[in-house]
């Protein structure tokens, strides 16, 4: 059993907070909003008044928040009362140079980190089955790993500090890409008059396979479980999608790498949101194409 502090108890952190109380770790656990943390109690984690105190004997802490500066300003809080040589993990998705601004405040205060940014969403944070991007050194991983275990299905060293939050973002902006590519070819294929199975059924099997199509297909019928069957009810908010690519976007700016496909997905995904549409599932996003084409 190990005393863990977990900080940041939303929509995500919550169902992971639950997993490692189940696993038997002492979790001690704050966030700013009363109600998550009634919530975190209900799950059997003991509910801290601030983030300094959920680390009181704590070996790790855990940060599940909003964006950058959200975990900067926690690990500025919170790092220089840590024990030394303990061990903070930064699950939540945020861009590569505060991640590394983060590593650098722990090495600092002589604490072990790594960035571990998540996929699987919110259902995979209450199956306990998210996959784990890590960046940090082998003795920092080492530590983590099981530590991430009840809460992941798969955990992967992506290498040195931030890799795990670049893995993320590329991994997004392949997603984001391919998701509104399949949705032109459904688009074009509606004003070809080939049917939505007979796509799906050729392209599947075929050079145009992909993950947004085979799992996530945006039209309905093909895959009962996707979005699309349940007026892209999410899933994987728009809004969300459009975080990581503008991360991605960040990143590509910052490192001078050519994006040319990312940036038009971050403009599209932007209109889309501007529309109402952020709460939306992202493979929504063929709606708009649609709409774009009836112009
Ligand atoms: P959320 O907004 O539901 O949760 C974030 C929580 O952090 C909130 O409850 C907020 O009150 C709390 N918080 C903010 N500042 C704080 C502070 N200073 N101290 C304590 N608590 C503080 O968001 P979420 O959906 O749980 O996502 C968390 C992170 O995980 C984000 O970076 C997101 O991009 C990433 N992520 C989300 C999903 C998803 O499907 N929701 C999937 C993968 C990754």
């Amino acid at each position: 059993m190990t005393t863990i502090a977990f900080i940041g108890l939303g929509n995500m952190g919550n169902p992971m907070a639950a997993n490692l109380v189940k696993a038997g770790h002492k979790v001690r656990g704050f966030d700013l909003v009363a109600e998550n943390l009634e919530k975190a109690a209900e799950h059997g984690v003991e509910v801290a008044t601030n983030g300094v105190e959920a680390l009181e004997g704590a070996e790790v802490a855990i940060t599940m928040l909003p964006a950058g500066r959200h975990v900067l300003s926690v690990y500025e809080e919170i790092a220089p009362k840590a024990a030394e040589g303990m061990l903070f993990i930064d699950s939540s998705t945020i861009d590569v140079e505060s991640a590394r601004k983060a590593h650098a405040i722990a090495a600092e205060h002589g604490l072990l980190s790594i960035d571990a940014p998540v996929s699987g969403g919110v259902g995979g944070a209450e199956a306990g089955t998210l996959t784990f991007m890590a960046g940090g050194s082998d003795a920092a991983f080492a530590k983590a790993e099981p530590i991430l275990e009840p809460m992941a299905g798969r955990i992967v060293h992506c290498g040195e500090a931030g890799a795990g939050q670049a893995a993320k973002i590329c991994n997004n902006m392949i997603l984001g890409i391919s998701m509104i590519g399949v949705g032109e070819a459904f688009v074009l294929a509606e004003k070809l008059g080939l049917s939505h199975q007979a796509l799906f059924d050729v392209a599947s099997t075929s050079s145009g396979q992909c993950w947004s199509l085979t799992t996530y297909c945006p039209v309905p019928g093909p895959v009962p479980a996707s979005p699309a069957n349940r007026d892209y009810q999410p899933g994987f908010a728009a809004s969300l999608m459009l975080k990581d690519l503008r991360l991605a976007q960040e990143a590509a700016q910052a490192s001078g790498a050519a994006t040319p496909l990312g940036a038009e997905a971050a403009q599209l995904y932007a209109l889309f949101e501007a529309m109402g549409n952020g709460g939306k599932d992202f493979s929504g996003i063929i709606e708009f194409l649609r709409g774009k084409a009836g112009q």
